[in-house]
C-alpha cells in the first residue's frame, strides 16, 4: 500500500488522519506548518519522538525529489528536473527578476492538447500531477534558493494543461496560498490555459483571484485550429465569451498569450485582426517570441519583428508587452528538458552525467 502524501491534505484532513493515530487536533496545525516549511518528519522537533517515528513509517512528507539542475549562463534562470515516486519526471523553472523569484510549474506529466509548437505534448499525456506533488516542487524550489530568497510568484506554465487537471490544480492553489502554510498570494499566481472554455467559466466561481492567462496565438479560428487542436472544440467566439464572463465575475483582466511564429501569425494583418477581436475587453496581450523546439519545423521571430508586432498592437490601443526570454540556452521551452532526459534514458550510453550536487554537465 502506498503511504499517504501529507502535503496533499488541508489542515482539517490532516487532523482527521492524525485522529486515526490517536493524536489531538492541535497536532494537525503543527504538522501542516512544518510540512509547508519543507521539513522532514525527523525535523518536527515539537512533536513527540514516537509520533515523528510513526509519521516516518506511515506517511510521505515530500513525494518529489530534484534529479538535476541546469543553470543559465547569467544565473538568472535555473531549470529543475523533478523525479516523482513512480519514476516519471517533470520540470520546473526558477527565474530571478528584479521584483522577486518566479517559479514556472508543471501541472501534468506531458500533455494531450497537441499544440503544434509545444514540446510538452510530443509524447502525449502520461498522467496528472497531484496537488501534493505540485506543493512538493514548490518546497524543493524554495530549498534551491539563497537564504534571503523565496518563491514569490508562481506561473502554471510548465508542461501540461492546468484545466485538464482541474481538481488537483484548484486544491494546489488553495494549499499554496494557505495562511498557515507558504501563504503565497493568489495575486502572485498565474494560471495559463489553452482555452478549455467550460473550465474557464467554472473557475470564475472558485473565488481564487489568480491571473488567468489564455493562450490565443492566433486572431481567428482557421489559423488557431492549425496551431492548437483545442480550437476545433472551442471556437474563439465561445472562448472570448467565457473570458468576458470571467472578467465580469472576478473583476480581473485576462492576459492573452500570443507566441510569435515567423510567417505564420506575425504579419500586420494578424495584429489588426487580433486588435479587432479584443477591442473593448479588459485584457492584456503577452507576446512570446517562439522558443525553438528542434522537433518542430516552426521558426521564431527576431527582436525587430517582435517589436514591430508589439508596436502595431499598441498603436491599435491594445495593452501589450513582450515577454523577456530567459533560459533559452538551457532548454527553456515547455517540455524540452524532460524530453532531453527521456531521450538520454533511452540510450544508455548517454546516461545523464550527474555529479554529487545533482548538477547536470552540459
Ligand atoms: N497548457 C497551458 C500552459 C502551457 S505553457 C496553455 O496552453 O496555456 C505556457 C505558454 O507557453 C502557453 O501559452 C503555450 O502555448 C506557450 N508555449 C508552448 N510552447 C512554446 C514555444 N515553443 N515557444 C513559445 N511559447 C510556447
Amino acid at each position: 500500500m502506498t503511504k499517504p502524501v501529507l502535503l496533499q491534505m488541508f489542515p482539517e484532513e490532516l487532523a482527521a488522519w492524525l485522529k486515526e493515530l490517536g493524536q489531538p487536533a492541535f497536532r494537525a496545525g503543527q504538522v501542516f506548518g512544518w510540512l509547508h516549511k519543507g521539513a522532514g518528519f525527523a525535523e518536527m522537533t515539537n512533536l513527540p519522538l514516537a509520533l515523528r517515528e510513526q509519521l516516518d513509517q506511515q506517511a510521505q512528507a515530500n513525494p518529489v525529489s530534484v534529479i538535476s539542475r541546469h543553470r543559465s549562463q547569467k544565473e538568472d534562470t535555473v531549470k529543475l528536473l523533478f523525479s516523482l515516486a513512480d519514476g516519471h519526471c517533470v520540470e520546473g523553472v526558477l527565474m530571478r527578476y528584479r521584483y522577486g523569484v518566479t517559479l514556472c510549474l508543471s501541472t501534468q506529466v506531458g500533455c494531450r492538447m497537441g499544440c503544434s509548437f509545444c514540446a510538452s505534448t510530443l509524447e502525449g499525456l502520461a498522467r496528472n500531477l497531484s496537488a501534493g506533488e505540485m506543493m512538493g516542487m514548490v518546497l524543493l524550489a524554495n530549498a534551491e534558493l539563497k537564504d534571503d530568497e523565496r518563491v514569490h510568484n508562481i506561473v502554471l506554465m510548465g508542461s501540461g494543461e492546468p484545466f485538464d487537471n482541474y481538481d488537483e490544480v484548484v486544491r494546489f492553489l488553495r494549499l499554496v496560498s494557505h495562511p498557515k502554510g507558504l501563504n503565497i498570494g493568489l495575486r502572485h499566481i498565474s494560471l495559463s490555459t489553452c482555452g478549455l472554455t467550460e473550465q474557464i467559466r467554472r473557475f470564475a466561481g472558485e473565488g481564487l483571484p489568480v491571473t488567468l492567462s489564455v493562450s490565443l496565438h492566433a486572431p481567428d479560428d482557421a489559423l488557431r485550429a492549425q496551431m492548437m487542436p483545442v480550437a476545433r472544440a472551442w471556437p474563439m467566439d465561445a472562448l472570448l465569451d467565457a473570458c468576458r464572463y470571467y472578467i465580469q465575475q472576478t473583476g480581473r483582466r485576462v492576459v492573452f498569450e500570443y507566441a510569435l511564429v515567423d510567417g505564420v501569425n506575425n504579419q500586420p494583418e494578424h495584429a489588426r485582426a487580433l486588435a479587432a477581436r479584443l477591442r473593448g475587453m479588459q485584457c492584456h496581450v503577452n507576446l512570446i517570441p517562439l522558443n525553438h523546439v528542434p522537433e518542430r519545423q516552426l521558426r521564431g521571430v527576431t527582436r525587430g519583428q517582435a517589436d514591430a508586432f508589439l508596436q502595431a498592437l499598441q498603436e491599435l490601443h491594445i495593452s501589450a508587452t513582450l515577454r523577456r526570454e530567459m533560459g533559452d540556452d538551457i532548454g527553456g521551452a515547455c517540455g524540452q528538458l524532460r524530453r532531453r532526459h527521456l531521450k538520454k534514458g533511452a540510450d544508455a550510453s548517454l546516461a545523464v552525467a550527474l555529479d554529487g550536487t545533482g548538477e547536470e554537465k552540459q
